[in-house]
């Protein structure tokens, strides 16, 4: 039910309710406030009388477990009141989680490890901030691990990452980035390179496992592990060693009862294979939409966004400097390889890239490692450049970046399928 109001729209919302809504229009706001009884957004509670700001593709629902009214005012593309909605059985999910985590304290074991799983959009990624943001409010310090290397929120396209969730996400953007573990992976699906791709989960599975063991609070309070869309052929592998990389002791299935029943059958049994339903409002993307979103994210590393906005730096880096490498080679026989080598471990192989116009425009990854000596998969990623021009007269590239020194003099480069066209000016 919504009344008229000179201030815009109130909308009055019964127990167990959701209004969603969607802005697709550029320069479009929309605001938001509580005026009365509890609300929350995908899990992080809303201030009453606080005004929230909304922009171009927001894809939102304020859900209330107790009745609300919400003042609402701007103009949407889309919005209505569903009162068909999962989030008692998400809650459910949650309160099976608090006692995992209950247990784990008691006895000074690792939390629970769960990985939510489905094809695309289905509401992973939201489903994961339902759970964590529920996780903290109950005083929990759980890990967010994104291992979706095309729409991931924590690093831009192209990584997987890691962070530690100590407060509820933000309303209007979402959980804080703050000291994030990032992997180079450098392609936007796992298919780009799928021996690489299980390497780096693993690494980072074996690493954030036992990061665990520092922190009593966060490790019984356990990781919530985030997954890709592509859950058929390869893509199902990938989520098999996922779950088996970080030693999962639930999955949570959206939406799809074959992959709820290939899971049943191929995991192990003490492993809790759970099928959660869809919700209605969850919003599908073309792959228009997939790429101007990975470019968006691409943009918000460099420019930041309306509420902060960052001002990024160009430099020139002559050819002779710059030490660019990529992650994986040609595949050989196996009969070319040498002796103990397996035709599989080229694609691990670092090998040098020589600068040429092919550059422009693509992402290089500014590695922790200083030599490719080190073990250049399982080095934390410092940051990000993107070639915005190659001069083959001058030998040289202007690289965009966060940062206003140069590269440091012995710093490695990670070359990046992803690219992104800088006309911001
Ligand atoms: P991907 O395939 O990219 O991994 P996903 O399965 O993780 O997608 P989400 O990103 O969680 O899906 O959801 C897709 C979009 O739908 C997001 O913009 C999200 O904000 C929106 N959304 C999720 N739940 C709802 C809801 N109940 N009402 C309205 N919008 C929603």
């Amino acid at each position: 039910m919504s009344e008229d109001n000179n201030n815009g729209k109130e909308y009055i919302l019964d127990a167990d309710s959701e209004l969603r809504f969607e802005i697709e229009q550029k320069d479009a706001k929309v605001f938001v406030t509580l005026i009365s009884g509890f609300a929350e957004l995908f899990g992080t509670e809303l201030v009453k009388k606080k005004k929230y700001e909304f922009g171009i593709g927001a894809k939102v629902a304020i859900f209330t477990y107790q009745g609300c009214v919400l003042q609402v005012t701007g103009k949407m593309d889309v919005c209505y009141i569903s009162k068909e909605t999962p989030m008692i059985q998400y809650i459910n999910c949650h309160a099976a989680l608090e006692q995992f985590r209950t247990d784990a304290e008691e006895h000074d074991k690792r939390g629970p490890v769960i990985l939510v799983v489905g094809p695309m959009d289905v509401g992973k990624s939201t489903l994961c901030r339902i759970l964590l943001n529920y996780a903290v409010r109950v005083g929990r310090r759980p890990l967010y691990a994104d291992l979706d290397v095309g729409q991931g929120a924590i690093s831009i396209p192209g990584n997987i990452a890691t962070i530690l969730i100590e407060r509820p996400a933000s309303v209007e953007e979402g959980f804080a980035k703050t000291a994030p573990l990032v992997y180079h992976f450098g392609h936007k699906s796992p298919s780009g390179n799928s021996v690489l791709y299980n390497a780096v989960v693993s690494k980072m599975a074996e690493v954030t496992l036992q990061s665990l063991d520092a922190n009593k609070r966060t490790k019984s309070s356990g990781i919530i592990v985030n997954t890709c869309g592509w859950v058929k052929g390869y893509g199902y592998k990938h989520l098999l060693h996922a779950a088996r990389a970080y030693r999962a002791r639930a999955i949570f299935v959206l939406d799809q009862e074959r992959l709820y029943n290939d899971l049943l059958r191929d995991v192990p049994s003490n492993v809790h294979v759970v099928l959660l339903p869809k919700s209605g409002g969850v919003v599908e993307r073309t792959k228009e939409l997939r790429h101007e979103s990975r470019e968006q994210r691409i943009k918000e590393y460099f420019y930041g966004n309306m509420r902060t906005p960052f001002y990024p730096f160009s430099f020139e880096v002559k050819f002779q400097d710059l030490r660019l490498y990529k992650i994986g080679a040609p595949p050989l026989p196996d009969s070319c390889m040498p002796i103990g080598m397996k035709a599989e471990d080229n694609k691990k192989k670092v090998v040098a890239v020589t600068p040429t116009s092919s550059l422009l425009h693509h992402i290089l990854t500014l590695s922790f490692a200083e030599s490719t000596d080190e073990n250049v998969i399982g080095t934390n990623v410092a940051g990000f450049c993107c070639v915005t021009e190659v001069d083959m007269e001058r030998q040289s590239v202007m690289l965009l970046s966060p940062q206003p020194r140069p590269l440091p003099p012995n710093a490695l480069l990670l070359w990046s399928e992803l690219q992104f066209m800088d006309n911001h000016a």
